[in-house]
Protein backbone atom coordinates (compact mmCIF):
# COMPACT_ATOMS: atom_id res chain seq x y z
CA UNK A 1 0.00 0.00 0.00
CA UNK A 2 0.90 3.36 -0.89
CA UNK A 3 0.95 5.74 2.10
CA UNK A 4 -0.01 9.49 1.85
CA UNK A 5 2.72 10.73 4.07
CA UNK A 6 5.20 8.63 6.18
CA UNK A 7 6.92 10.92 9.06
CA UNK A 8 9.85 10.00 10.63
CA UNK A 9 10.27 10.05 13.74
CA UNK A 10 8.13 10.46 16.71
CA UNK A 11 9.56 13.50 19.20
CA UNK A 12 7.00 16.87 19.65
CA UNK A 13 7.59 17.37 15.49
CA UNK A 14 6.31 13.68 14.02
CA UNK A 15 3.30 13.47 17.00
CA UNK A 16 2.59 17.09 16.25
CA UNK A 17 2.48 16.32 12.19
CA UNK A 18 0.76 13.17 12.39
CA UNK A 19 -2.14 15.23 14.76
CA UNK A 20 -2.45 18.04 12.38
CA UNK A 21 -2.78 15.98 9.68
CA UNK A 22 -5.88 13.95 11.24
CA UNK A 23 -7.39 17.20 11.92
CA UNK A 24 -7.26 17.75 8.11
CA UNK A 25 -8.76 14.34 7.21
CA UNK A 26 -5.24 12.98 6.12
CA UNK A 27 -5.04 10.00 7.72
CA UNK A 28 -3.39 7.50 5.76
CA UNK A 29 -0.36 7.84 7.76
CA UNK A 30 2.70 6.19 9.14
CA UNK A 31 5.04 7.02 11.48
CA UNK A 32 8.57 5.32 11.42
CA UNK A 33 10.23 5.82 14.71
CA UNK A 34 13.78 3.49 14.84
CA UNK A 35 13.66 3.59 18.81
CA UNK A 36 11.25 1.26 20.87
CA UNK A 37 9.31 4.30 22.20
CA UNK A 38 8.21 7.94 21.22
CA UNK A 39 9.89 11.15 22.61
CA UNK A 40 12.30 11.90 20.28
CA UNK A 41 14.98 13.85 22.53
CA UNK A 42 13.09 13.66 25.54
CA UNK A 43 12.71 10.31 25.46
CA UNK A 44 16.48 10.06 24.80
CA UNK A 45 18.12 12.64 27.07
CA UNK A 46 17.62 11.06 30.68
CA UNK A 47 20.70 12.19 32.45
CA UNK A 48 20.08 13.17 35.90
CA UNK A 49 18.86 16.87 36.23
CA UNK A 50 17.55 16.86 32.55
CA UNK A 51 15.05 19.78 31.99
CA UNK A 52 13.54 22.33 29.33
CA UNK A 53 15.15 25.98 29.77
CA UNK A 54 11.41 26.68 28.64
CA UNK A 55 8.69 27.64 30.77
CA UNK A 56 6.80 24.49 30.96
CA UNK A 57 3.42 26.39 29.99
CA UNK A 58 5.04 27.69 26.70
CA UNK A 59 6.71 24.26 26.38
CA UNK A 60 3.75 22.22 25.12
CA UNK A 61 1.73 21.51 22.17
CA UNK A 62 -0.62 25.17 21.63
CA UNK A 63 -3.77 22.26 20.91
CA UNK A 64 -3.14 20.37 24.80
CA UNK A 65 -2.45 22.24 27.15
CA UNK A 66 -1.36 20.38 30.60
CA UNK A 67 -2.72 22.45 33.51
CA UNK A 68 -0.85 19.25 35.54
CA UNK A 69 2.81 20.33 35.20
CA UNK A 70 4.20 20.47 38.60
CA UNK A 71 7.03 22.71 38.10
CA UNK A 72 7.14 25.97 35.75
CA UNK A 73 10.13 24.68 33.96
CA UNK A 74 9.74 21.03 33.70
CA UNK A 75 12.26 17.76 34.14
CA UNK A 76 12.47 15.30 31.30
CA UNK A 77 10.74 12.51 32.47
CA UNK A 78 7.46 14.66 32.92
CA UNK A 79 7.98 16.28 29.21
CA UNK A 80 8.25 12.58 28.11
CA UNK A 81 5.16 11.26 29.45
CA UNK A 82 3.51 14.75 28.36
CA UNK A 83 4.26 13.13 24.55
CA UNK A 84 3.11 10.02 25.30
CA UNK A 85 -0.41 11.24 26.99
CA UNK A 86 -0.55 13.38 23.69
CA UNK A 87 -0.04 10.51 21.42
CA UNK A 88 -2.55 8.55 23.58
CA UNK A 89 -5.43 11.10 23.55
CA UNK A 90 -5.07 12.02 19.75
CA UNK A 91 -4.90 8.29 18.81
CA UNK A 92 -1.55 8.32 17.60
CA UNK A 93 0.37 5.73 19.18
CA UNK A 94 -1.18 3.01 16.63
CA UNK A 95 0.39 4.61 13.76
CA UNK A 96 3.78 4.39 14.92
CA UNK A 97 6.17 1.85 12.85
CA UNK A 98 8.75 0.89 16.37
CA UNK A 99 11.70 -0.27 15.45
CA UNK A 100 12.19 1.11 12.14
CA UNK A 101 15.30 3.13 11.33
CA UNK A 102 14.92 4.73 8.29
CA UNK A 103 18.82 4.60 6.02
CA UNK A 104 17.41 6.07 2.74
CA UNK A 105 14.91 8.20 1.44
CA UNK A 106 15.23 8.52 -2.35
CA UNK A 107 12.53 9.77 -5.13
CA UNK A 108 11.29 6.68 -7.24
CA UNK A 109 10.95 9.09 -10.26
CA UNK A 110 9.04 6.03 -12.69
CA UNK A 111 6.21 6.17 -10.10
CA UNK A 112 6.60 9.33 -8.46
CA UNK A 113 6.56 8.70 -5.37
CA UNK A 114 9.02 8.81 -2.16
CA UNK A 115 11.14 4.85 -1.38
CA UNK A 116 11.86 4.62 2.28
CA UNK A 117 14.46 2.00 3.43
CA UNK A 118 14.05 0.90 6.68
CA UNK A 119 15.55 -1.76 9.06
CA UNK A 120 12.39 -3.23 8.59
CA UNK A 121 11.32 -3.23 5.10
CA UNK A 122 10.74 -0.82 2.09
CA UNK A 123 7.73 1.43 1.84
CA UNK A 124 6.32 4.28 -0.74
CA UNK A 125 4.95 7.02 0.18
CA UNK A 126 3.34 10.02 -1.56
CA UNK A 127 4.69 12.84 1.04
CA UNK A 128 7.14 12.58 3.30
CA UNK A 129 7.86 14.51 6.94
CA UNK A 130 11.12 14.69 8.10
CA UNK A 131 10.41 14.96 12.12
CA UNK A 132 14.01 14.13 13.15
CA UNK A 133 14.96 16.89 15.51
CA UNK A 134 17.67 18.74 15.18
CA UNK A 135 18.79 17.12 18.73
CA UNK A 136 19.12 14.04 17.91
CA UNK A 137 22.93 12.60 16.93
CA UNK A 138 25.48 12.42 19.65
CA UNK A 139 28.19 14.06 19.06
CA UNK A 140 31.54 12.39 20.85
CA UNK A 141 34.19 14.92 21.08
CA UNK A 142 36.69 14.25 18.57
CA UNK A 143 40.03 14.22 20.52
CA UNK A 144 42.68 11.90 19.78
CA UNK A 145 42.97 8.40 22.10
CA UNK A 146 38.95 9.10 22.84
CA UNK A 147 38.62 4.81 21.53
CA UNK A 148 41.32 4.26 24.04
CA UNK A 149 40.10 5.04 27.18
CA UNK A 150 39.31 1.46 29.53
CA UNK A 151 36.95 2.88 31.82
CA UNK A 152 33.45 4.05 31.01
CA UNK A 153 32.85 6.23 28.63
CA UNK A 154 29.11 7.75 27.89
CA UNK A 155 27.01 10.93 26.08
CA UNK A 156 25.05 12.43 28.49
CA UNK A 157 22.05 11.89 25.66
CA UNK A 158 22.99 8.27 25.67
CA UNK A 159 22.62 8.12 29.75
CA UNK A 160 23.52 4.38 30.91
CA UNK A 161 21.45 4.50 34.24
CA UNK A 162 23.59 1.38 35.44
CA UNK A 163 26.62 2.65 35.72
CA UNK A 164 28.23 2.89 39.08
CA UNK A 165 28.70 6.61 39.60
CA UNK A 166 29.20 6.33 43.90
CA UNK A 167 32.67 6.74 44.88
CA UNK A 168 33.90 7.31 41.44
CA UNK A 169 36.59 9.38 39.87
CA UNK A 170 34.29 11.09 37.17
CA UNK A 171 35.19 13.55 34.50
CA UNK A 172 32.73 15.79 32.71
CA UNK A 173 33.63 17.01 29.17
CA UNK A 174 31.69 20.84 28.44
CA UNK A 175 29.97 23.26 29.64
CA UNK A 176 26.81 23.59 27.61
CA UNK A 177 23.14 23.21 29.02
CA UNK A 178 23.10 19.21 29.40
CA UNK A 179 26.69 19.63 31.64
CA UNK A 180 25.23 22.54 33.06
CA UNK A 181 22.45 20.39 34.51
CA UNK A 182 23.79 17.15 35.09
CA UNK A 183 27.42 18.29 37.14
CA UNK A 184 25.19 19.65 40.21
CA UNK A 185 23.26 15.96 40.68
CA UNK A 186 26.00 13.82 40.42
CA UNK A 187 28.43 16.12 42.23
CA UNK A 188 27.25 14.56 45.44
CA UNK A 189 27.35 11.13 44.87
CA UNK A 190 30.75 10.70 43.15
CA UNK A 191 34.22 10.53 44.83
CA UNK A 192 35.68 13.17 42.39
CA UNK A 193 34.42 15.41 39.65
CA UNK A 194 36.45 17.14 37.14
CA UNK A 195 34.89 19.31 34.86
CA UNK A 196 36.57 19.88 31.44
CA UNK A 197 35.82 23.37 30.13
CA UNK A 198 36.85 24.65 26.90
CA UNK A 199 34.86 28.09 26.57
CA UNK A 200 32.57 29.36 29.54
CA UNK A 201 29.19 29.54 29.35
CA UNK A 202 26.85 32.69 29.99
CA UNK A 203 24.57 31.67 33.38
CA UNK A 204 21.65 33.26 34.23
CA UNK A 205 19.46 32.89 37.22
CA UNK A 206 16.83 30.24 37.35
CA UNK A 207 13.16 31.13 37.85
CA UNK A 208 11.86 27.94 37.65
CA UNK A 209 9.86 26.50 40.75
CA UNK A 210 7.11 23.72 41.87
CA UNK A 211 3.60 24.65 40.52
CA UNK A 212 1.41 24.46 44.15
CA UNK A 213 -1.71 22.19 43.56
CA UNK A 214 -4.52 25.22 43.76
CA UNK A 215 -2.92 26.42 40.50
CA UNK A 216 -2.91 23.33 38.73
CA UNK A 217 -6.96 23.08 39.76
CA UNK A 218 -7.18 26.83 38.83
CA UNK A 219 -5.61 26.32 35.37
CA UNK A 220 -8.04 22.64 34.66
CA UNK A 221 -10.66 24.93 35.52
CA UNK A 222 -10.09 27.54 34.07
CA UNK A 223 -7.79 26.80 30.67
CA UNK A 224 -8.49 30.31 29.52
CA UNK A 225 -6.14 31.36 32.84
CA UNK A 226 -3.21 28.86 31.49
CA UNK A 227 -3.76 30.59 27.98
CA UNK A 228 -2.72 33.94 29.38
CA UNK A 229 0.31 32.82 31.25
CA UNK A 230 1.39 31.05 28.14
CA UNK A 231 0.71 34.44 25.85
CA UNK A 232 2.92 36.24 28.91
CA UNK A 233 5.67 34.22 28.71
CA UNK A 234 5.69 34.20 24.80
CA UNK A 235 6.18 37.78 24.66
CA UNK A 236 8.56 38.55 27.28
CA UNK A 237 10.61 36.32 25.49
CA UNK A 238 9.81 37.73 21.93
CA UNK A 239 11.16 41.24 23.96
CA UNK A 240 14.79 39.10 23.88
CA UNK A 241 14.64 39.28 19.50
CA UNK A 242 15.59 42.99 20.36
CA UNK A 243 18.61 42.51 21.84
CA UNK A 244 19.48 39.03 20.14
CA UNK A 245 18.59 40.28 16.49
CA UNK A 246 17.80 44.10 16.13
CA UNK A 247 21.04 45.02 18.33
CA UNK A 248 23.62 42.74 20.19
CA UNK A 249 24.53 45.89 22.20
CA UNK A 250 21.50 45.69 24.75
CA UNK A 251 22.71 42.21 25.67
CA UNK A 252 25.25 44.15 27.95
CA UNK A 253 22.34 44.06 30.70
CA UNK A 254 22.16 40.62 30.89
CA UNK A 255 25.65 40.40 30.99
CA UNK A 256 25.92 42.52 33.84
CA UNK A 257 22.66 39.98 35.69
CA UNK A 258 24.79 36.94 34.78
CA UNK A 259 28.54 38.52 36.28
CA UNK A 260 26.23 39.24 39.04
CA UNK A 261 24.93 36.14 39.54
CA UNK A 262 28.21 34.22 39.28
CA UNK A 263 29.77 37.11 41.95
CA UNK A 264 27.25 35.70 44.25
CA UNK A 265 27.32 32.52 43.85
CA UNK A 266 31.54 32.18 43.03
CA UNK A 267 33.64 34.27 45.77
CA UNK A 268 36.96 33.20 44.59
CA UNK A 269 38.06 35.71 42.49
CA UNK A 270 40.73 33.17 40.43
CA UNK A 271 37.66 30.99 39.51
CA UNK A 272 35.24 33.73 39.21
CA UNK A 273 37.98 34.66 36.13
CA UNK A 274 37.41 31.21 34.95
CA UNK A 275 33.67 31.18 34.48
CA UNK A 276 33.65 34.48 32.77
CA UNK A 277 32.83 34.57 29.09
CA UNK A 278 34.76 36.71 26.30
CA UNK A 279 31.89 36.86 24.14
CA UNK A 280 28.26 38.39 23.85
CA UNK A 281 25.65 36.54 25.75
CA UNK A 282 23.86 35.24 23.41
CA UNK A 283 26.20 34.23 20.62
CA UNK A 284 26.15 30.65 22.26
CA UNK A 285 23.28 29.10 23.69
CA UNK A 286 22.53 31.43 27.40
CA UNK A 287 22.08 28.73 29.71
CA UNK A 288 19.90 29.12 33.12
CA UNK A 289 21.07 27.41 35.84
CA UNK A 290 21.23 28.18 40.07
CA UNK A 291 23.21 24.71 41.33
CA UNK A 292 25.66 24.55 38.67
CA UNK A 293 28.45 27.44 40.13
CA UNK A 294 27.67 25.83 43.78
CA UNK A 295 28.54 22.60 42.60
CA UNK A 296 31.96 23.77 42.39
CA UNK A 297 32.46 25.12 46.10
CA UNK A 298 32.44 21.12 46.97
CA UNK A 299 35.95 19.97 47.82
CA UNK A 300 35.20 16.65 45.63
CA UNK A 301 34.89 19.29 42.09
CA UNK A 302 37.07 20.84 40.19
CA UNK A 303 36.92 23.12 37.27
CA UNK A 304 39.84 22.59 34.68
CA UNK A 305 40.33 24.73 31.81
CA UNK A 306 43.59 23.64 30.93
CA UNK A 307 42.89 22.50 26.81
CA UNK A 308 42.30 18.21 26.73
CA UNK A 309 45.63 17.01 24.90
CA UNK A 310 44.53 13.51 24.52
CA UNK A 311 42.34 10.91 26.12
CA UNK A 312 44.63 8.08 27.36
CA UNK A 313 43.61 4.06 28.89
CA UNK A 314 43.71 5.46 32.06
CA UNK A 315 42.15 8.96 31.65
CA UNK A 316 42.15 12.25 29.96
CA UNK A 317 45.87 14.23 29.83
CA UNK A 318 45.78 18.01 29.36
CA UNK A 319 47.73 20.18 26.91
CA UNK A 320 49.81 21.06 30.61
CA UNK A 321 51.24 17.22 31.01
CA UNK A 322 48.67 16.44 33.77
CA UNK A 323 47.06 13.04 33.26
CA UNK A 324 43.70 13.34 35.23
CA UNK A 325 43.00 9.53 35.98
CA UNK A 326 38.77 8.63 36.00
CA UNK A 327 36.93 5.92 35.96
CA UNK A 328 33.98 7.12 34.45
CA UNK A 329 33.86 9.85 31.60
CA UNK A 330 30.75 11.80 30.43
CA UNK A 331 30.84 14.00 27.27
CA UNK A 332 28.38 16.67 27.55
CA UNK A 333 29.37 17.93 24.34
CA UNK A 334 26.24 18.27 21.65
CA UNK A 335 24.84 16.87 18.65
CA UNK A 336 25.84 16.72 15.10
CA UNK A 337 23.53 19.52 13.90
CA UNK A 338 24.45 21.25 10.71
CA UNK A 339 26.32 18.08 10.25
CA UNK A 340 23.03 15.81 11.15
CA UNK A 341 23.53 12.63 9.12
CA UNK A 342 20.20 11.98 8.22
CA UNK A 343 20.54 14.94 5.68
CA UNK A 344 22.88 12.29 3.80
CA UNK A 345 20.00 9.64 3.83
CA UNK A 346 17.92 11.92 1.75
CA UNK A 347 18.05 12.78 -1.68
CA UNK A 348 16.36 14.33 -3.83
CA UNK A 349 14.95 14.04 -7.74
CA UNK A 350 18.50 14.82 -8.66
CA UNK A 351 20.49 12.97 -6.15
CA UNK A 352 21.21 15.89 -3.92
CA UNK A 353 21.63 15.45 -1.03
CA UNK A 354 19.05 17.21 1.59
CA UNK A 355 21.94 17.55 4.02
CA UNK A 356 23.33 20.05 1.88
CA UNK A 357 20.62 23.11 3.07
CA UNK A 358 22.61 22.94 6.43
CA UNK A 359 26.51 23.22 4.33
CA UNK A 360 24.34 26.93 2.27
CA UNK A 361 24.72 24.37 -1.23
CA UNK A 362 20.55 23.71 -1.53
CA UNK A 363 18.01 26.46 -1.24
CA UNK A 364 15.14 26.02 1.27
CA UNK A 365 11.99 27.71 1.76
CA UNK A 366 10.39 28.54 5.14
CA UNK A 367 13.44 25.92 6.26
CA UNK A 368 10.69 23.26 5.13
CA UNK A 369 10.98 22.64 2.28
CA UNK A 370 13.40 22.44 -1.27
CA UNK A 371 13.11 22.74 -4.81
CA UNK A 372 13.94 19.22 -6.61
CA UNK A 373 12.14 17.56 -3.18
CA UNK A 374 8.51 17.36 -4.40
CA UNK A 375 6.27 16.39 -1.39
CA UNK A 376 9.01 16.42 0.78
CA UNK A 377 9.03 18.79 4.22
CA UNK A 378 11.49 18.91 6.81
CA UNK A 379 10.29 20.39 10.80
CA UNK A 380 12.66 21.99 12.83
CA UNK A 381 14.62 21.97 9.57
CA UNK A 382 17.70 25.10 8.33
CA UNK A 383 17.16 28.53 10.08
CA UNK A 384 14.14 27.33 12.24
CA UNK A 385 15.76 26.96 15.24
CA UNK A 386 15.33 29.18 18.52
CA UNK A 387 17.77 30.73 20.79
CA UNK A 388 15.10 32.67 22.65
CA UNK A 389 12.04 30.94 22.87
CA UNK A 390 9.88 27.73 22.25
CA UNK A 391 10.58 25.40 19.23
CA UNK A 392 7.03 24.36 19.46
CA UNK A 393 5.94 27.41 18.57
CA UNK A 394 8.09 27.27 15.50
CA UNK A 395 7.07 23.62 14.64
CA UNK A 396 3.15 24.75 14.89
CA UNK A 397 3.94 27.10 12.62
CA UNK A 398 6.12 24.87 9.82
CA UNK A 399 2.71 22.80 10.45
CA UNK A 400 0.86 25.23 9.48
CA UNK A 401 2.30 25.18 6.09
CA UNK A 402 3.48 21.67 5.54
CA UNK A 403 -0.63 20.77 6.30
CA UNK A 404 -1.52 22.90 3.31
CA UNK A 405 1.12 21.74 0.94
CA UNK A 406 0.25 18.52 1.27
CA UNK A 407 -3.48 19.20 1.04
CA UNK A 408 -2.57 20.56 -2.13
CA UNK A 409 -0.16 17.65 -3.22
CA UNK A 410 -3.35 14.62 -2.32
CA UNK A 411 -6.35 16.66 -3.55
CA UNK A 412 -4.73 16.75 -7.00
CA UNK A 413 -2.69 13.57 -6.49
CA UNK A 414 0.48 16.31 -7.23
CA UNK A 415 3.93 17.30 -6.75
CA UNK A 416 4.24 20.80 -4.86
CA UNK A 417 7.91 21.97 -4.30
CA UNK A 418 8.95 25.17 -4.02
CA UNK A 419 10.10 26.86 -6.80
CA UNK A 420 14.07 27.69 -6.94
CA UNK A 421 13.84 31.27 -7.13
CA UNK A 422 11.37 31.51 -4.63
CA UNK A 423 13.53 29.65 -2.22
CA UNK A 424 16.31 31.14 -3.31
CA UNK A 425 15.07 34.33 -2.03
CA UNK A 426 13.97 33.08 1.25
CA UNK A 427 17.51 31.83 1.93
CA UNK A 428 19.14 34.72 0.92
CA UNK A 429 17.49 36.90 2.99
CA UNK A 430 17.82 35.07 6.50
CA UNK A 431 21.53 35.08 5.43
CA UNK A 432 21.49 38.75 4.81
CA UNK A 433 20.19 39.38 8.23
CA UNK A 434 22.29 37.06 10.21
CA UNK A 435 25.74 38.69 10.29
CA UNK A 436 24.09 41.78 12.60
CA UNK A 437 22.65 39.18 15.47
CA UNK A 438 24.56 38.06 18.01
CA UNK A 439 25.55 35.08 16.45
CA UNK A 440 27.44 36.92 14.33
CA UNK A 441 29.57 38.35 16.67
CA UNK A 442 32.16 36.07 16.93
CA UNK A 443 32.47 32.92 19.02
CA UNK A 444 32.40 29.38 17.84
CA UNK A 445 28.87 27.73 17.96
CA UNK A 446 26.99 24.81 16.64
CA UNK A 447 24.91 27.60 15.19
CA UNK A 448 27.27 27.36 12.56
CA UNK A 449 28.13 25.49 9.28
CA UNK A 450 31.71 24.80 8.20
CA UNK A 451 32.09 27.93 6.73
CA UNK A 452 31.01 29.73 9.98
CA UNK A 453 27.42 30.12 8.38
CA UNK A 454 24.45 30.24 10.70
CA UNK A 455 22.15 28.13 9.42
CA UNK A 456 20.20 26.75 12.26
CA UNK A 457 18.71 29.95 14.14
CA UNK A 458 15.64 31.91 12.87
CA UNK A 459 17.17 35.49 13.10
CA UNK A 460 13.85 37.30 13.71
CA UNK A 461 10.80 37.61 15.71
CA UNK A 462 8.65 33.84 15.82
CA UNK A 463 5.60 35.79 14.79
CA UNK A 464 6.96 37.06 11.77
CA UNK A 465 7.68 33.27 11.13
CA UNK A 466 4.24 32.31 12.23
CA UNK A 467 3.11 35.13 9.37
CA UNK A 468 5.15 33.67 6.80
CA UNK A 469 3.70 29.97 7.13
CA UNK A 470 0.45 30.90 7.71
CA UNK A 471 -0.90 30.47 4.23
CA UNK A 472 0.64 28.37 1.22
CA UNK A 473 1.69 30.81 -1.70
CA UNK A 474 0.86 29.04 -4.79
CA UNK A 475 2.75 31.73 -6.76
CA UNK A 476 6.06 30.21 -4.39
CA UNK A 477 5.44 26.64 -5.66
CA UNK A 478 5.71 24.35 -8.94
CA UNK A 479 2.37 22.22 -8.71
CA UNK A 480 2.70 19.29 -11.37
CA UNK A 481 0.38 16.81 -11.58
CA UNK A 482 1.36 13.65 -11.95
CA UNK A 483 1.88 11.81 -15.50
CA UNK A 484 1.07 8.25 -13.59
CA UNK A 485 -1.54 7.02 -11.14
CA UNK A 486 0.61 6.83 -7.43
CA UNK A 487 -2.79 5.04 -5.65
CA UNK A 488 -1.21 1.37 -5.28
P1 LIG B 1 26.39 22.00 23.61
O1 LIG B 1 25.57 23.14 23.99
O2 LIG B 1 26.78 21.83 22.19
O3 LIG B 1 27.66 22.01 24.54
C1 LIG B 1 28.72 21.14 24.30
C2 LIG B 1 29.83 21.43 25.28
O4 LIG B 1 30.87 20.52 25.05
C3 LIG B 1 30.40 22.83 25.13
O5 LIG B 1 30.75 23.31 26.38
C4 LIG B 1 31.61 22.57 24.24
O6 LIG B 1 32.62 23.53 24.37
C5 LIG B 1 32.07 21.24 24.78
N1 LIG B 1 32.88 20.49 23.84
C6 LIG B 1 32.46 19.98 22.66
N2 LIG B 1 33.48 19.35 22.06
C7 LIG B 1 34.55 19.49 22.87
C8 LIG B 1 35.90 19.09 22.79
N3 LIG B 1 36.35 18.41 21.74
N4 LIG B 1 36.73 19.42 23.81
C9 LIG B 1 36.27 20.11 24.87
N5 LIG B 1 35.01 20.54 25.00
C10 LIG B 1 34.17 20.22 24.02
O7 LIG B 1 25.70 20.59 23.98
P2 LIG B 1 24.60 20.29 25.09
O8 LIG B 1 24.99 20.87 26.38
O9 LIG B 1 24.31 18.84 25.03
O10 LIG B 1 23.39 21.07 24.57
C11 LIG B 1 23.01 21.00 23.21
C12 LIG B 1 21.72 21.71 23.03
O11 LIG B 1 20.71 20.86 23.51
C13 LIG B 1 21.53 22.97 23.85
O12 LIG B 1 22.15 24.09 23.43
C14 LIG B 1 20.05 23.06 23.87
O13 LIG B 1 19.53 23.60 22.71
C15 LIG B 1 19.70 21.60 24.01
N6 LIG B 1 19.51 21.32 25.42
C16 LIG B 1 18.49 21.96 25.96
C17 LIG B 1 18.24 21.76 27.26
C18 LIG B 1 17.09 22.49 27.79
O14 LIG B 1 17.10 22.84 28.92
N7 LIG B 1 16.08 22.76 26.96
C19 LIG B 1 19.00 20.94 28.05
C20 LIG B 1 20.07 20.29 27.46
C21 LIG B 1 20.31 20.49 26.13
P3 LIG B 1 32.66 24.81 23.37
O15 LIG B 1 31.61 25.73 23.91
O16 LIG B 1 34.02 25.33 23.49
O17 LIG B 1 32.33 24.32 22.01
Amino acid sequence: MVLDVAIIGSGFGGLGAAIRLQQVDVTNIAIFERARDLGGTWRDNTYPGCRCDVGSYLYSFSFAPNPAWTNTYSFQPEIWQYLRDVADRYSISDLIHYEHDVTDVAFDESRQLWRLTTSNGEYLAKCVVLATGALAEPRLPDITGIGDFTGTLMHTAQWDSTVELAGQRVGVIGTGASAIQTVPQIAPLVASLEVFQRTPSWILPHLGHPVLDRSKKFFATLPLAQRAVRVWGYWRRELMVLGFVKDPRRMTKAETLSREHLERQIKDEALRERFTPNYRLGCKRVLISNDFYPAFRRDNVTLVTEPIATIEKKGVRTADGVLHELDVLIAATGFFVTDNPMGDKVHGVHGQALGDASHGKLPHYLGTAFPDFPNLFTLAGPNTGLGHSSIIFMLESQLNYVTRAINVALESDALVEPKEDAAQRWTNSLQEKLPTTVWGTGCASWYLNEAGHNTVIWPDFTFKYRQATRRFDSSDHRVVVKTTSSSD
